[in-house]
């Protein structure tokens, strides 16, 4: 057959289309038409040119022609159509904040304020009390100065808009003094010199990478200082020979001068977790008490809440922000001021708050059930194929620049196959219908234990039972 043959055979897009529709797998479903027959065409396109490409005759009859073979090709084009782009994936690295699988997961309350403001109209700016018109920070503000002890809060689109309202609302055109040891940049996107430089503040670096001292700052003073600035390093840590400047010293030196004392914790931790065994981390509480004017940190990194930035501090200075017009750009939607004032209200009962945010739960998990969910995982996987499965101890990170250098012990299961390469089963995994997100170790596929539920141990399961089949 020559390659006009070929083409010759090929269906029409009309015959093809009616050929989905006869066929078993789309026949159930209400398809739109217009989706059918332009992915029929794609794929007919594509066939044509691999026709008028092919080489020679061995590869010309490699090319499937059939009709059957063609809506498949199509019901493949129509599903990835389809299915949606953002989706729900089982996070099996152990990275509790991890910020590419979408950080803190909500808690129930959060999730059911939120799936209310999405169904109803609101009170978002309207007082209820009068009729007239209120502000969406309300909603916030007061919960939030209850809870820190603040004269004042303003939440903002994240972490990142806050330090820029910040910089630009106190800091324009002046000088701003910060350790060279904590010029940070975070996840690649957040650079504190670019966040600086688009505020039209002026940073001034102080001391040196590894140590820095009051002296440093004072110094650097000069009559177009506006502000001092701590941003927490979060995810390194300098260690060994250092020197940093605390809270405390930095507010006395600015008071001293009539300066702003900034501290961007980065995560905003609440409750202290080293209760819990974990790790001390300076809570949002003490970082007022010792003095800084303005304290800022993510909602959805340890907070455990929506994406959102946090401000607290002195009235005069969190109110000039609010007021400035890139507040407006920069603030939160409805879906946000619900998620992040039910969370909010959990943090009035700090023991509750630990078992009923998902982050801190994930972060305090006691290692039994961690250890006994993994054995649990581990037998299902080996009941569904031949596969060499082991539980072991190991260590998880808390992620989204929290505690970043703490290791906190976990239980994982760690999967070989005699038959699938690790690569191919890990591939598999993140192709599932629920995809599984998890991490390679010395060329076993490592699940842990941290950030995976019960239900979603059961999900992990069937995927490889499906690959068992598949094999
Ligand atoms: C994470 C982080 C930010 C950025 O916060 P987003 O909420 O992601 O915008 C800024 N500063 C520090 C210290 C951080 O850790």
């Amino acid at each position: 057959m020559e390659k006009k043959d070929y083409l010759r055979s090929l269906s029409s897009v009309n015959d093809l289309v009616q050929a989905v529709y006869r066929s078993r797998l789309m026949g159930s479903k209400a398809i739109p038409r217009e989706l059918v027959t332009e992915a029929s065409r794609t794929v007919l396109d594509g066939i044509r040119e691999a026709i008028l490409a092919a080489r020679d005759e061995m590869s010309l009859k490699e090319i499937k022609t059939d009709t059957q073979e063609l809506v498949s090709l199509v019901e493949k084009v129509v599903e990835e159509k389809l299915q949606m782009s953002f989706r729900r994936v089982i996070n099996a690295t152990g990275i509790v904040i991890h910020t590419n699988l979408g950080r803190s997961l909500l808690s129930r309350p959060a999730l059911e304020a939120l799936a209310t403001a999405g169904a109803h109209y609101n009170n978002l700016e309207f007082r209820l009390e009068d009729g007239s018109r209120g502000s969406r920070q309300e909603h916030l503000r007061e919960l939030l100065c209850d809870l820190t002890g603040a004269e004042s809060a303003l939440v903002v689109n994240n972490n990142a808009a806050a330090v820029l309202l910040a910089l630009a609302v106190h800091a324009k055109d002046r000088e701003v003094i910060v350790s060279r040891g904590q010029l940070i940049e975070i996840g690649g996107s957040f650079r504190l010199p670019d966040v600086m430089a688009q505020s039209g503040a002026k940073l001034v670096e102080v001391g040196t990478t590894n140590k820095t001292y009051l002296e440093d700052f004072r110094r650097a003073i000069t009559s177009e200082t506006a502000m001092l600035m701590r941003a927490h390093p979060s995810n390194y840590r300098i260690s060994g020979f250092t020197a940093e400047v605390g809270i405390k010293e930095l507010a006395g030196l600015a008071a001293e001068y009539g300066l702003v004392v900034l501290d961007d914790l980065g995560s905003g931790v609440y409750i202290d977790l080293s209760a819990y065994g974990l790790q001390y981390e300076p809570t949002i509480k003490r970082s007022l008490e010792e003095g800084a004017d303005l304290v800022c940190f993510s909602g959805d990194k340890l907070l455990g809440g929506p994406q959102a930035g946090v401000v607290l501090g002195r009235s005069d200075l969190v109110d000039a922000m609010a007021r400035h017009p890139l507040a407006r750009a920069l603030r939160v939607d409805k879906l946000t001021v619900a998620a992040m004032e039910a969370t909010l209200r959990q943090y009035l009962d700090p023991s509750q708050a630990v078992n009923e945010i998902p982050t801190l739960a994930m972060l305090t998990a006691n290692p039994e059930t961690l250890r006994k969910r993994a054995l649990a995982l581990a037998d299902k996987i080996s009941s569904h194929g031949d596969f060499d499965v082991t539980v072991d101890e190991d260590v998880s990170r808390a992620g989204g620049g929290a505690l970043p250098m703490e290791d906190l012990p976990t239980w994982t299961v760690a999967v070989t196959s005699p038959s699938i390469k690790t690569s191919v089963l890990e591939e598999s995994l993140r192709q599932a219908e629920t995809p599984v997100v998890c991490r390679v170790k010395d060329d076993r596929v490592i699940l842990d234990m941290r950030t995976v539920s019960d239900e979603e141990a059961e999900l992990i399961a069937a995927a490889f039972k499906d690959m068992a089949s598949a094999d």
